[in-house]
Parts: C-alpha cells; structure tokens; sequence
C-alpha cells in the first residue's frame, strides 16, 4: 500500500498492512474475494488526521470497483472497516398484496433500509422503520379490523397497539419499544437493536400478508 507519511507525497514509501475482509460487495451484495486494485494509506499527525487506508477493490462478480475504508488504532496492529463506497441499497422485496394494502409502509420502509445502508444516514434508519411500523398497523386497523380511519390516525401508535388482537400485541408492543429507543436520547431496551425491530417488523408483515390472502379468499367464497 501505498504511505505518504505526513500527506508527503514527494515520499512515496510501499508500506505492507493486513485488514480483514470487507465481506460482501457493496455493490452487488455478494461475498466474493476481491482482488486488490491498489490502496492508500493516509495520515497525518501534523493535521490531526488518523490513520487511514482507502482500498481499490474489484468484484469478481459484479466487475464493478469500490472503495474500503479502514481506519487504524495502534499503529498499523489494529484496524477496523469503517465503510466502503459507493454503495447500492438491496430491493426491498414485499409481496404485491402489501405494497396495495400499505403503499406508504413500503415507500418508508425503502427509504429507512437506505438510509441504514450508508454510514451518513444509518443514525436515521431507526426513526424510518418506527414510521414505516406506525403506517402498517394502521392500515391494519383500518383495512382489516375495519376500525374508523379519522380515529386511527390521530390515534397514538401505543393505544393502536392496544387495539389489536391479543397474539399480535406482544410482538407489536416490543417493536414500538424498540422503535421509540431508536428514536429517543435516552434508550431503555438496552441488549436490542436495530435487527431485533426489523425482525419483529418482518413477522407483522408475514401476519398482514396472509391476512389479504385469506381476505381474498373469503371474498370469493362470498362471490
Ligand atoms: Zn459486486
């Protein structure tokens, strides 16, 4: 790699550094072995600049380039992955009877997904899917337990909660917790995080979806 100490580039001196594996393509989501391009490393204790190693890679896969970061603590002994760039968000993938039941669910959802993808915004992912959540049990209070929609939407996501069926509240209470902490200053559900909400997400989605299906099927039943 190549180390211009002191961003003295008249000096350029080949430095050997080992990091761990960046794991999957930022890319194209894929773990592959990337070959390495070339690589940076830069630092600066006259301007307070830490050091670190900028890295070329190329996957395999994709055959696309990115770049990852890696910041080094302890000389070059320790070094963590701070981020690689440029980035793409995986597709959110819901089923067409969800996206029609709760387009805004969806949309934010995306939004908060992409946001967790990149080290700039993934602070806000939290707050994102605490919306998105708040989006689906209301429509699921509106469209499937067919409750009065000016209601429910003034109404605060904690009575919401309360509103709905007895199996479906626990789950459902864990995921406001666990979206309020993400929200707040002060987090109280300490030994969660961001995975455990979107789990719980994910089984209320799972919950809906089957719901439209038997819906539709009552439907016909009833033709
Ligand atoms: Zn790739």
């Amino acid at each position: 790699m190549h180390y211009n100490s002191n961003l003295n580039f008249e000096f350029d001196k080949i430095e050997p550094v080992t990091v761990e594996e960046v794991g999957a393509c930022p890319l194209c989501h894929k773990a592959t072995s990337p070959t390495f391009i070339n690589g940076y490393l830069i630092g600066s204790s006259e301007n307070a600049i830490p050091l670190t190693a900028y890295i070329i890679l190329y996957c395999p896969s994709c055959r696309e380039l990115y770049i990852a970061t890696y910041r080094f603590y302890n000389g070059l002994d320790q070094s963590i992955l701070i981020d690689c760039h440029p980035h793409n968000t995986l597709p959110v993938s819901f089923n067409d009877n969800l996206k029609l039941f709760s387009p805004e669910f969806v949309n934010i959802y995306a939004q908060a997904k992409s946001a967790e993808s990149s080290s700039d915004t993934k602070g806000l992912a939290g707050i994102g899917y605490r919306k998105a959540l708040e989006y689906l049990i209301k429509d699921y209070l509106i469209q499937i337990k067919k409750q009065d929609k000016k209601t429910i939407i003034q109404m605060d996501l904690g009575r919401c909660v309360n509103m709905l069926d007895a199996e479906l509240q626990n789950i459902e209470k864990a995921s406001v917790w666990l979206g309020n902490d993400e929200t707040h200053y002060y987090k109280k559900n300490d030994g969660y995080d961001l995975n455990d909400l979107k789990e719980f997400i994910d089984c209320l989605v799972a919950d809906i979806e089957r719901e439209c299906v038997r819906q539709k099927a009552k439907k016909l039943v009833n033709k």
